[in-house]
């Protein structure tokens, strides 16, 4: 896996203050995607241990909530096995704390991944330029959604998403971390 960045005490992608893995590699080319630079699985640099301690020493805070993944898309074939494998140790070393992740993929076409069992919130679907919205909470346009993974899989079904938190921040409220929870 190679990956662009990895943002630290980050407030806009997720709950709280988290780090942030961008990583390479994703297929789905939506139009007025804001970061093109990420679509190569070939660009970015090599995610190795150096990269995975730097993750570890921020989630090792106390004030740090948990990790998003984003990108480029997180479940790109190039990225797929590496994140599961990331995951499965961060949730084994930090149980208490959250993984986000964000993929162009929709729920229904990942919701038997094996890799869904590790996240907590998933933001699904690919960025449309038509419906998007800045304020919106956690997400770039309206057709997305910000999913509660681990409480739509204690339903029989999982076909339909429960939703994690309402579309929009609380009316006054300087920032996306102010959403409501549902
Ligand atoms: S899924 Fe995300 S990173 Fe990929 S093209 Fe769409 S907006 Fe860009």
């Amino acid at each position: 896996m190679r990956y662009h960045n990895i943002t630290k005490d980050d407030m806009l992608n997720g709950d709280g203050l988290r780090v942030v893995l961008w990583v390479a590699g994703c297929s789905h080319c939506c139009k007025g995607c804001q970061n093109p630079v990420t679509w190569d699985p070939n660009g970015g640099i090599l995610f190795d241990d150096a990269a995975k301690n730097e993750i570890f020493e921020q989630l090792d805070q106390s004030y740090i909530s948990g990790i998003t993944f984003s990108g480029g898309d997180p479940l790109h074939h190039a990225n797929h096995f590496d994140v599961m494998h990331l995951m499965s140790e961060i949730k084994e070393k930090y149980p208490e704390k959250t993984i986000w992740l964000y993929t162009g993929d929709s729920w229904e076409e990942i919701r038997l991944d094996p890799i869904i069992k590790y996240i907590d919130v998933l933001v699904d679907g690919e960025f449309k330029i038509e419906e998007r919205d800045v304020t919106l909470c956690w997400k770039g346009s309206r057709n997305q959604r910000v999913i509660d993974v681990k409480r739509t899989l204690e339903q029989e079904e999982s076909e339909i998403p429960i939703i994690y938190c309402e579309d929009y921040k609380i009316e006054g409220a300087h920032h996306a971390a102010n959403c409501a929870v549902s």
